[in-house]
């Protein structure tokens, strides 16, 4: 049977490939496997996400973390090349801008193996953050773009991308959140277990390397938090937790910080918090697919729709700047379809399954 791979490592893709693979669980022709790089490895940033998702243990399981960004990369580049060299699949996926990303792109295109990018044509034009790197090259080594809305597709077409590589799918993260967000919720609610309050809190993550290298940064947003004299809910990165130590930083009293949460309970804080402060990527749009207002800290943002339609306000880590943002954080009315209507992984698993060689060798 043909073989297809997802490569993931770190938290966004458990919540990427989770949707993908939910859709190739219901084709019988293709066996789909993850493999893990490790890039995540902790119980709270990576196996909750395993058994919360219902997906698949990986395939295989590498331990590739915690090293400068060439080394990651290199690693996980040989790694992979060597499971492919042995089974050989007829398609590989990777997701958003990680260095599996690009480890797992580069490991399959050297072998003349076809990729998806899911998560295509996203851009800060900042090309000091890794991921805009890892983003671009992976881009152009790629055979199938899965854009999530019009402005990646724009991005991809500027760059001079080939029109037949490029499908505006729709945003695989909407799929996994109106799939696991509507979810009936057993046991007892997050909100329960903290003693919250609907609206009661701002939620808040910081993780970006460009927030936590630096200790102003990483102050500004502190101060940001304390002057806005409001309950924040921090469930803390493990690299913001460390770098908090080691610049000597304090947090707030207002600041409640928690271990990583699952991605249901994350889901559950999201749609109940007043608003979300975050410097991540899909925090942005989970907050929009939660009908709720984003203050994001960070310079630029991939996600500029969110910005131009109020959704999203842009306010860097300028500690003022965040009081007030968070102050006059209010929904719009008015909720654009930005990213598709909730089956972006059906789409892409479509599409995969469509590539002629594959085809050929299914059907034949
Ligand atoms: N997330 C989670 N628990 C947390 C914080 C985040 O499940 O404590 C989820 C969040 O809902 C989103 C994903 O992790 O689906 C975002 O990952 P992250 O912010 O690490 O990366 P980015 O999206 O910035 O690449």
């Amino acid at each position: 049977m043909e073989k297809v791979y997802s490569i993931v490592g770190a938290r966004p893709q458990f919540v990427k490939a989770a949707a993908v693979a939910h859709a190739f669980a219901r084709q019988a022709d293709v066996e789909h496997h993850l493999i893990h790089t490790g890039q995540h490895f902790d119980e709270n940033m990576s196996e909750v996400f395993f058994s919360e998702l219902e997906i698949p243990a990986p395939r295989y399981r590498l331990s590739v973390s915690s090293l400068s960004h060439g080394a990651m990369t290199g690693r996980m580049l040989e790694q992979i090349e060597g499971i492919f060299l042995k089974n050989r699949p007829a398609v590989v996926i990777v997701y958003g801008d990680t260095n599996t990303t690009l480890a797992g792109a580069l490991a399959a295109v050297k072998l003349h193996i076809p990729v998806a990018h899911v998560e295509s044509g996203l851009r800060s034009k900042n090309r000091a953050m890794p991921e805009e790197i890892n983003r671009i090259v992976t881009d152009h080594v790629s055979d199938l773009l899965f854009a999530p809305n019009e402005t990646a597709v724009r991005q991809l077409r500027a760059e001079g991308l080939p029109e037949d590589k490029i499908h505006n799918v729709g945003d695989v993260m909407f799929d996994a959140c109106l799939r696991y967000g509507n979810a009936v919720d057993t046991g007892q609610s997050i909100l329960e277990t903290l003693g919250l309050e609907p609206r009661g809190y701002v939620l808040a993550t910081v993780h970006r390397a460009e927030n936590t290298d630096s200790c102003e940064r990483l102050a500004g947003i502190l101060e940001g938090f304390r002057l806005s004299a409001t309950l924040i809910i921090l469930p803390l990165h493990p690299r913001t937790r460390d770098k908090i130590a080691a610049f000597g930083l304090s947090i707030p009293e207002n600041v409640r910080v928690l271990e990583p949460v699952g991605f249901r309970a994350m889901l559950q804080l999201e749609r109940n918090a007043r608003c979300l402060a975050t410097d991540s990527g899909g925090v942005q749009k989970e907050a929009f697919f939660m009908h709720r207002p984003c203050i994001t800290m960070r310079d630029e943002t991939e996600w500029t729709e969110l910005v131009d339609s109020g959704w999203n306000v842009l306010v860097g880590v300028n500690a003022e700047c965040i009081k007030a943002a968070i102050a006059n954080a209010t929904e719009p009315s008015a909720w654009p379809t930005f990213y598709g209507d909730g089956d972006a992984s059906g789409k892409i698993v479509a599409r995969i399954l469509g590539l002629p060689a594959l085809a050929q060798r299914i059907n034949s």
